[in-house]
């Protein structure tokens, strides 16, 4: 079922979960055992990331640096697909991304996707690659998600890349896209930012979810500037719990979040990460009763490879 379809026929807040696909070299039990503790709180979906290559420099015994591209999470199709069938009662969501991909690679990945059977796609930019420092699309490929979404309404109408093709099916992807309460990294203002958050939704974007946030007020007043602009698909927010003291000035750096003072100050005061790890429970936990007080359509967590913290948090609010 599409996850549009699944928000509207419900008069509850559904619980999802995003995963990483293991990195290369690891087998996908680890996938199975993320998801499999959350089974009992009945997600209605999962989403999977898509990674995209990456530029490393292997050193050599000459001294020489050889560059080399590698993909260190592969598998999103492969791991959607072994997720589809694995676990029937839940809806998977892969992510498609701009980088790395041609107009025509994209095709053939949504036409993977729809022999599959996976109807739910999230699409986005994606970042730039590590040791890059802005964000270049290939030759021929999207450099925003607003036109990769636009290729998958044009194929959910039956419009290929290549006109001449006659006779062609329609997909029938429901589709999501990334939205930003504190704003896009790269953007210059909020008003920016929901513009183009905006043509997203124009070019056929059924709902959004938010980057993590720490503070609801963000997610409150995110929701209500997207009212004003005229977005008015669900938005679903987006909640990591913290799970290491590190990550209190990580995350910031890397997502262009704000960390709440009183979060800070719980999290400093830990003794060790088993602490923050509590801390970043208690914060899941009142965030997302806050969050499902306001009516929120799905709380949504990223799970960065660990279940334990998203099954307390779902035991104590769903
Ligand atoms: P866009 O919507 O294209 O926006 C990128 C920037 O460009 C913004 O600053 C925007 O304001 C601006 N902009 C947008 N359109 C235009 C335009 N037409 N003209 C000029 N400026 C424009 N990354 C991954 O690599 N893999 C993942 O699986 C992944 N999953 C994610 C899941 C969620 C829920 C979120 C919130 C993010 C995820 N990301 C993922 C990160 C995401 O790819 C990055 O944040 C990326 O930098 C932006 O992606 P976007 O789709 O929001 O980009």
């Amino acid at each position: 079922m599409k996850v549009i379809d699944l928000i509207n026929k419900s008069d509850r807040t559904l619980f999802s979960f995003e995963l990483l696909p293991p990195l290369r070299g690891h087998n996908i039990n680890s996938i199975y055992r993320t998801i499999d503790p959350l089974l009992e709180f009945k997600p209605s979906f999962i989403n999977v990331t898509y990674h995209q290559e990456e530029v490393v420099y292997k050193k050599h015994e000459n001294g020489l640096l050889e560059k080399k591209t590698v993909r260190k999470r592969p598998g999103t199709v492969a791991i959607s697909a072994a997720i589809k069938y694995k676990y029937p009662d839940v809806e998977v969501v892969p992510h498609i991304i701009c980088g790395g991909f041609t107009k025509e690679e994209t095709e053939y990945a949504l036409i993977d996707f729809h022999y599959l059977g996976i109807d739910n796609i999230l699409a986005l930019r994606g970042d730039a690659p590590k040791n890059q420092r802005t964000f270049t699309p290939e030759k021929n490929g999207h450099a925003y998600a607003n036109t990769l979404v636009a290729q998958i309404t044009d194929m959910n109408r039956g419009k290929y890349l290549d006109d001449e093709l006659q006779n062609t099916f329609s997909t029938n992807f429901c589709v999501g896209v990334a939205g930003y309460p504190e704003k896009h990294i790269e953007s210059p203002n909020l008003a920016y930012d929901m513009k183009y958050l905006k043509a997203k939704i124009d070019a056929g974007a059924e709902y959004i979810i938010t980057q993590m946030f720490f503070d609801n007020r963000k997610y409150f007043d995110f929701v209500e500037g997207c009212r004003k602009e005229g977005i008015t698909v669900p938005i679903i927010p987006g909640l990591k719990p913290i799970c290491t003291a590190r990550e209190i000035n990580v995350l910031p750096q890397i997502f262009n979040i704000d960390i709440p003072d009183e979060l800070v100050k719980k999290v400093m005061g830990c003794k060790n990460n088993e602490e923050a790890f509590k801390v970043g429970i208690e914060w899941g936990i009142k965030q997302s009763e806050e969050l499902i007080k306001f009516g929120v359509p799905v709380v949504h967590y990223f799970s960065v490879g660990i279940s334990e913290n998203i099954r307390q948090i779902a035991k104590s609010v769903f």
